[in-house]
């Protein structure tokens, strides 16, 4: 608006009416990444399954568990995991008995976490009876 006025010092107005007309029409031929709406679209981006891209949970449905969204472990093999936390997991099928046996989170019983379309192993599930939280460990590699 600035500039506009100093281009045109005699005539505001027209100029500022031509001004709003193209950031109007803009908008709406680009809802693109650089809309209002940015931030909604992110949290709601799927992240999918390295194997067949299903949609498996999003962004929004992260959360922390012990104060971090992102762990690493090792299972009683050796391997080295990379796991991050999400609420819920439509795109999951958990499947085997919970066991507390070799938990990863103290007070937690887990079980398989399979993609529902391929079967591919994504991460566990994770349920705390005693403190009614359940939650999903998804692998970085596997969930992207
Ligand atoms: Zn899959």
């Amino acid at each position: 608006m600035q500039l506009l006025t100093i281009m045109h010092p005699g005539r505001v107005e027209q100029p500022l009416q031509l001004y709003r007309i193209q950031l109007t029409s803009q908008k709406k031929n680009r809802p693109g990444p650089e809309s209002d709406t940015r931030g909604k679209e992110q949290d709601e981006t799927p992240l999918i399954c390295s194997h067949c891209s299903s949609a498996i949970t999003t962004d929004r449905e992260a959360v922390t568990v012990n104060g971090q969204h992102e762990h690493a472990f090792f299972n009683p093999a050796g391997i080295a995991f990379e796991i991050r936390c999400f609420r819920r997991a439509p795109g999951c099928r958990i499947q085997g008995k919970p066991t507390t046996e070799f938990s990863w989170f103290q007070g937690y019983s887990w079980q398989f976490a399979h993609c529902n379309n391929c079967l591919l192993q994504l991460g566990w599930f994770f349920q705390s009876a005693r403190q009614q939280k359940t939650f999903f460990g998804l692998m970085s590699s596997k969930v992207i």
